[in-house]
């Protein structure tokens, strides 16, 4: 695959980029279709394919790890990282509109060929010395997950007001360690707190986990935070958060004194939550594009159907109370994906973005919401029908308008942006 670095602000789809969509389709159909097909409805229904507390069986967890295997051996899993992290460095036009296609498949387990909360994003590119080989390659190979853990149970849009802790402390010595030796091996960091709603955190292998290190007094709102690689073996596991369409995906993760050495800081010590928000307008690119694809896929199935499925001696896309809707959203969903393609040439531009982001998420996130509701809506019993993948979906867009900064959130910020509000 070849990448493209620089995008572009042209609505047309350059060639390259062309290939890598063309690329995705018969890797799906090759690679994925197969797992999937075996699977049946294991993965969207969410009576099977799960424990009772919500955790996914080892069968839908492999398939799942079978399809980002392939994926990355394929080159597509991380396409939008650097070429010297182990990506194919494309541009973020083309991630936007790889992210988007791969979403217009409908959101089943194909979903986990691109990386997602699973896989490595740029925060991981800190990794430093020893951490690049034994988490950021791995993951972008899709050897391991990951997870990126800042929500608590106090504190989720108000995050920076965080209370896990993270605390320097003597390493303990090996004795304390084993009861043999006795000798002093470096300064750990001990954590305490507990973190809820974490996606992929009963599966990943490590967590990227955010701490305060320096009161919030001294750091100010952002500052005074610091994000820790702690493997799965260190933490606890709470409870299953089971969000309804997200079934089995999110836990909490709990610290009493855990105990990481020092060479686990990711990033700069205090400096996380500005990495962090550095890379803020990536993840509501790719949410923005998950949404316009799944869209997309919605408002296909709905034109067929309406146009096939027959009341009153016509085709029921025939009542303009049925047309309109699927109208509606159609014009609504070419806006959201304009707006995916501006925030993304802009990216690619290194210019900032922060209204861009949030006007994307904001908007592409309640498209998709109307135009799921419209799609269940015209289907009738059938939109409801749990074979049919259109409740699911509607799931997915609630999901969507309240992770990474919920509707309000990002309308604080436009606002903000505008210079309306302090
Ligand atoms: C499926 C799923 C996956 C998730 N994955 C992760 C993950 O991987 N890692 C992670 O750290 N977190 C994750 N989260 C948590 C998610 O980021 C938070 O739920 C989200 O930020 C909102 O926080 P909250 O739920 O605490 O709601 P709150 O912040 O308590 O908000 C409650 C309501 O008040 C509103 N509100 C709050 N503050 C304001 C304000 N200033 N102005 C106007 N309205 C306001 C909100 O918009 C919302 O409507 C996930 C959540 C879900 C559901």
């Amino acid at each position: 695959m070849v990448a493209n670095t620089t995008g572009g602000v042209s609505f047309d789809t350059d060639d390259e980029t062309e290939l890598i969509l063309d690329s995705l389709d018969d890797f799906i159909e090759r690679e994925v279709e197969p797992i999937v097909e075996e699977l049946g409805d294991t993965y969207t229904n969410p009576r099977k394919g799960r424990h009772e507390n919500g955790r996914w069986t080892d069968e839908l967890l492999e398939a799942r790890e079978e399809i980002r295997r392939r994926s990355a051996e394929g080159g597509f899993y991380a396409m939008n990282l650097p070429e010297d992290a182990g990506g194919e460095g494309v541009s973020p036009v083309t991630w936007y509109r790889a992210k988007k296609h791969l979403a217009s498949h409908g959101g089943g387990l194909e979903r986990y060929v691109l990386a997602g909360p699973e896989g490595p994003k740029p925060l991981l590119l800190q990794a430093e010395g020893e951490q690049v080989e034994r988490y950021l390659e791995p993951t972008v190979r899709a050897e391991k997950s990951t997870a990126f853990a800042q929500t608590e149970p106090g504190y989720g849009s108000d995050s920076p007001n965080m209370e896990t802790t993270a605390e320097k402390s003597e390493a303990r010595s090996a004795s304390e360690r084993s009861g043999t030796a006795a000798e002093k091996d470096g300064d750990e960091w001990v954590l305490n707190g507990r973190k809820q709603w974490i996606t992929n955190a009963p599966y990943a292998d490590f967590v990227q986990l955010f701490a305060r290190t320096t009161p919030q007094e001294a750091a100010g709102r952002y500052g005074g935070i610091t994000c820790f690689i702690v493997e799965r073996e260190e933490y606890e596991l709470g409870s299953y958060n089971n969000a309804v369409g997200a079934e089995g995906m999110q836990a909490e993760i709990v610290l009493d004194d855990v105990r990481v050495p020092e060479d686990r800081m990711l990033g700069e010590v205090d400096e996380a939550f500005y990495a962090a928000m550095e890379f803020l307008s990536l993840g509501r690119l790719e949410l923005g594009a998950e949404a316009v694809g799944y869209a997309e896929f919605l408002l296909e199935k709905a034109s067929e159907y309406v146009t096939d499925r027959e009341a009153f001696g016509r085709t029921i896309g025939n009542f303009q109370q049925v047309s309109s809707k699927l109208a509606k959203g159609r014009a609504k969903t070419d806006a959201a994906d304009a707006a995916g393609l501006k925030l993304a040439w802009k990216m690619a531009q290194d210019e900032r973005t922060v209204m861009d982001s949030s006007v994307l998420k904001w908007f592409a996130t309640n498209v998709l919401w109307e135009v799921a509701d419209a799609a269940v809506q015209v289907h009738g019993a059938d939109g409801l029908a749990e074979e049919h993948p259109y409740m699911d979906l509607v799931h997915r867009a609630r999901i969507l308008r309240i992770v990474e900064g919920t509707d309000e959130i990002q309308l604080n910020t436009i606002a903000k942006t505008m210079g309306i509000v302090d």
